[in-house]
């Protein structure tokens, strides 16, 4: 399950109504209690990669840059999330390949016509790279007391 506030939801959601018809991508900080990632803040990064109508590539100092955050605040990196110009919001087999965070919750927002349409999350499941997959999981709109 992925908690996240309403706000931050909207952020995401946002984001991807900003850059369409390119995707957007961001990192999730925050912290994990058993199967449950709870949002804490939304980075928004770069999309890097050389194709970004379809595909992201996270800036790579970005990446860093969150990670330190996370750090500084003892928390994680909890997801990632990007968006589907026109198309679903559901995993295609590149997010899979790309996806290498076990216990980590991909967003997915697709983005109709340049207007935020469905949101899903999936958790990176299994073991090792060999085994992962993406299941989707519950997203619960909590404010953070
Ligand atoms: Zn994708």
């Amino acid at each position: 399950m992925l908690k996240i506030s309403p706000s931050d939801y909207d952020a995401m959601r946002r984001h991807g109504e900003q850059t369409y018809p390119l995707e957007c991508c961001g990192i999730l900080i925050g912290t994990v209690e058993g199967d449950t990632r709870t949002v804490h803040s939304v980075v928004r990064c770069n999309n890097v990669c050389s194709a970004p109508q379809t595909r992201y590539d996270i800036d790579p100092c970005d990446l860093i840059g969150a990670q330190r955050e996370a750090r500084e605040r003892g928390v994680d990196i909890v997801g990632f999330y990007h968006s589907h110009p026109d198309h679903t919001a559901s995993w295609s087999p590149t997010d899979l390949e790309q996806a290498h965070w076990i216990g980590c919750s991909y967003v997915i927002t697709s983005v109709d016509n340049g207007k935020a349409a469905q949101t899903a999350s999936f958790v990176l499941s299994g073991k090792l790279e060999e085994d992962k997959e993406l299941v989707e999981e519950r997203i619960v709109l909590e404010k953070r007391s």
